[in-house]
């Protein structure tokens, strides 16, 4: 993968793969922060999120794990395509801080449902 910095392939898939979410993806040459455009990133973002809010609601309507593990599976499978066809772009560390904030955010939300779910299960 290249680095939006200093054009060389500094960045490995796995990198990438990860830079989707909150840590960006760090060149192994010049050490800047990259990630995907941002613009596909937020699009991403607001699909994830309707995934991830509809599978919580379904996860309590049928009492079960399987539509988180659904939206789970639909990220992973987001982030795959994203590898193959969205090219990196140069971030600066002040992106990096606030779309961490908003992974952490995403998290805690996420935990807190399938805590919920696991305690309130059986
Ligand atoms: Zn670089």
């Amino acid at each position: 993968m290249d680095c939006p910095h200093c054009n060389e392939s500094g960045v490995s898939a796995w990198s990438k793969f990860m830079a989707g979410t909150a840590v960006p993806a760090k060149c192994k040459l010049c050490g800047m922060p990259s990630s995907v455009s941002g613009g596909i990133l937020g699009t991403m973002g607001a699909v994830i999120h309707f995934i991830f809010i509809g599978s919580a609601i379904a996860s309590f309507y049928y009492w079960n794990w399987w539509p988180l593990l659904f939206s789970f599976v639909v990220y992973v499978l987001l982030e795959l395509c994203m590898i193959k066809w969205v090219p990196l772009k140069a971030l600066s560390e002040e992106q990096v801080v606030s779309s961490r904030k908003s992974f952490y955010i995403f998290i805690a939300v996420f935990v807190l449902v399938v805590i919920f779910v696991g305690l309130t299960d059986g």
